[in-house]
């Protein structure tokens, strides 16, 4: 048996969830005697590649086409396909963010293959093919069984976290061309990059805020402390919806969903909507002067106080043990 897992790269480097994607993959190996095979689009080194073997990667199959540089869903679901039919992929592992979000629901229908989005955990039994996931919000968990042969899964970031890297020699990397029609429909006429930020999908620490803060003059607070953590920013659906901050960093139930190590809600009600993006952090600290918010009710740590005067303090705090 094949699982195959699609590695996304950015600039040419592996991203945190590829890691983790092949980690789950090996666990899931482990179990059913599988091969872990991972899926380069793109320009990415020999270097670079070559790390997916320590965790768990056997083979590489690498896709360098200049026609394939443009993120077109449609050609890169033909791609991926030719590969896990080339494989006799049984298991096909894509991260669930934006990319996987794009690519699952064409490639489960050109493959039929049964889909599951956000996997919770690994499966909880292989026949039948039985797997977890959040559903209501993060409310509840369902076991949702895979009938067909080949399935499809997305892993959220940062849930199953990344397993020791051990040095398990060279993958054999082979550079594939695809049959597929490769050439896009899709004309790139400009493109903003973020790049002085850390990714909102792949921070380890989260700084958000809401409504409490009352306006986006107030966001120098929320960018300095995450300046000093090392964290990204955040926020809640009305926060972008008045224009506060980008769409791009709202999260919750129609925004993003992220499982950072730490999650710091500042003048974040809790509501469901919100809690549903943010469930799965490993430690949530929530700071709103209203002690019967919600978001106590899923915070491990809470700080009843103003934002206005607790932030500061914090931040205060923080560098002095930074400093010391
Ligand atoms: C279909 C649907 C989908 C939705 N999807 C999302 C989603 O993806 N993400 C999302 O976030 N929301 C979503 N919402 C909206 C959601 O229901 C809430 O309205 C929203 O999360 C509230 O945002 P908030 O906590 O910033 O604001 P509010 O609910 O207004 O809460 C502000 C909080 O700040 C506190 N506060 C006020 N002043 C201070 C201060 N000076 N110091 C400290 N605390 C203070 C208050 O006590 C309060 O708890 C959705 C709603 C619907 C219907």
């Amino acid at each position: 048996m094949t699982i195959l897992v699609y590695t996304e790269n950015r600039e040419g480097r592996l991203i945190k969830a590829a890691f983790e994607l092949i980690s789950y993959a090996k666990e899931v190996a482990q179990k059913t005697n599988a091969r872990v095979v991972a899926l380069s689009i793109g320009d990415v080194n020999r270097d670079e590649l070559m790390k997916t073997a320590n965790y768990g990667a056997t083979r590489v199959v690498t896709i360098n086409d200049e026609k394939l540089s443009l993120m077109d869903n449609k050609r890169y679901i033909s791609v991926v396909a030719e590969v896990a039919e080339k494989e006799q992929a049984e298991i096909i592992l894509l991260p669930d963010n934006t990319t996987g979000k794009a690519l699952t629901p064409g490639l489960s229908a050109k493959l039929k293959a049964g889909l599951v989005s956000g996997v919770a955990s690994l499966p909880q039994s292989y026949d039948p093919f039985i797997v977890k996931k959040k559903v209501y919000s993060g409310k509840s968990i369902a076991n949702v069984k895979i009938l067909t042969d080949r399935k499809i899964l997305t892993l959220p970031s940062n849930s199953f976290g990344v397993i020791e890297p051990e040095s398990n020699g060279e993958p054999q990397i082979e550079e594939f061309t695809p049959d597929a029609d490769m050439e896009s429909k899709i004309n790139l006429v400009s493109m903003n990059k973020v790049t002085d930020k850390i990714l909102l999908s792949e921070a380890e620490i989260v700084v958000s805020g809401g409504r409490g803060m009352k306006g986006p003059e107030n966001w120098g607070m929320i960018e300095e402390l995450a300046g000093l953590l090392n964290a990204a920013t955040a926020c809640s659906r009305p926060v972008s919806d008045e224009g506060w901050r980008p769409h791009s960093e709202h999260v919750g139930q129609t925004g993003k969903v992220i499982a950072p190590n730490l999650y710091i809600a500042c003048g974040i009600s809790g509501a469901i909507q919100h809690v549903a993006g943010i469930s799965s952090s490993k430690c949530i600290v929530a700071i709103n002067k209203d002690d019967e918010a919600p978001i106590f009710d899923v915070a491990d740590y809470g700080i009843v106080g103003d934002v206005q005067k607790v932030l500061p303090q914090l931040t205060q705090a923080i560098k002095a043990i930074k400093e010391a």
